[in-house]
């Protein structure tokens, strides 16, 4: 590789990502990386200061986790150099579930099966929330999954097991979840959100990233709540919601309009093959939707309240 070229591209880049952060990019707040420098997030937002190299390395070696460095018989590991500026966050997504058991049972299943989180939620009215996997490391709980063109969301994100007996009572009937346990859940998703910078449209439930397989966190799930009272995930303007009902189009059995909505639910983060047709997994990809979005009614029929929240999503989070 040229690394003249190189170094020019990344000059060039760097005031280019400057001059967008000045102009219109919003200015997001990253934890965990340093100050007085610039980053380049994959979602294309920047933190932008001023370069400061002299204090920039000193202050920063104190935030190297020792434990994390290698450790060599007959070589230095310098850290001169460190922190380098082109690195993101690894972790871009929380994915959120219901354990389906009680609260011992998740605990004996989540830590002896070859399943688990990183974060249990008991449904006790306590001050207790588990940790059951380091955050550096990944955890088993999306398995099969997709969310924005990324598959397999167990390497790139935290999951977050909420106690809580989803459907296992009666298909039809879902255990609510009381107000002191969803307390515990927003303040630990605000929590890690803010840390990692996850955007509000990757804050997601096991039902989005893997639609039709697996229901949790179920239509219950107060994600509006989480939205209004923690800042944590992605919910849509009512303003816009009603605009968007006056613009449903009065054919919705045309190849045009089913496209459309499949590549709506693409833009906004759903996986689902465009074929014009209301097919099976069209339908669970809208329940799916339907539970996060508009879990008053699930039935996988993109009536028009269900098509205008879509599309005051994508306006909103996706313009
Ligand atoms: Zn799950």
């Amino acid at each position: 590789m040229n690394l003249n070229r190189l170094l020019l591209t990344g000059i060039s880049c760097f005031i280019f990502l400057s001059g967008c952060a000045t102009q219109k990019t919003p200015v997001k707040k990253v934890n965990k990386v340093p100050t007085n420098q610039t980053y380049k997030y994959s979602q294309g937002t920047t933190v932008n200061t001023s370069i400061n190299n002299s204090t920039q390395n000193k202050s920063n070696i104190d935030k190297i986790d020792k434990n994390n460095i290698a450790k060599l018989k007959d070589y230095k590991v310098s850290t001169d150099y460190f922190p380098s500026i082109s690195q993101d966050e690894r972790v871009r997504f929380l994915v959120l579930h219901y354990t389906a058991i009680n609260t011992d049972l998740s605990l004996k299943v989540l830590t002896q099966k070859d399943v688990s989180a990183h974060y249990l939620v008991n449904d006790y009215d306590d001050k207790t929330i588990n940790l059951l996997v380091d955050e550096t490391k990944r955890a088993w709980h999306a398995g099969v999954s997709s969310w924005k063109g990324i598959d397999n969301l167990n390497f790139t994100s935290i999951g977050i097991e909420i106690v809580n007996l989803g459907n296992t009572t009666s298909p039809n009937y879902y255990a609510p979840y009381p107000e002191y346990q969803i307390k515990k859940v927003g303040q630990l998703t605000q929590d890690i959100v803010n840390r990692y910078g996850i955007l509000p449209t990757n804050v997601v439930g096991h039902s989005d990233i893997a639609p039709g397989r697996k229901p949790d966190p179920g239509p219950l799930f107060p994600w509006k709540q989480l939205y209004t009272e923690y800042g944590v995930g992605a919910w849509y303007d009512d303003v816009d919601k009603l605009l968007f009902i006056d613009e449903y189009p009065w054919d919705t059995t045309s190849t045009y309009f089913v496209t459309d909505v499949q590549n709506s639910l693409n833009k906004y983060g759903y996986k689902i093959p465009v074929t014009g047709i209301m097919d099976t997994q069209t339908k669970k990809v809208i329940i799916a939707f339907q539970m996060h979005f508009r879990p008053e009614k699930y039935d996988g029929t993109i009536d028009a309240e269900t098509w205008a929240i879509l599309k005051a999503l994508n306006k909103k989070y996706n313009p």
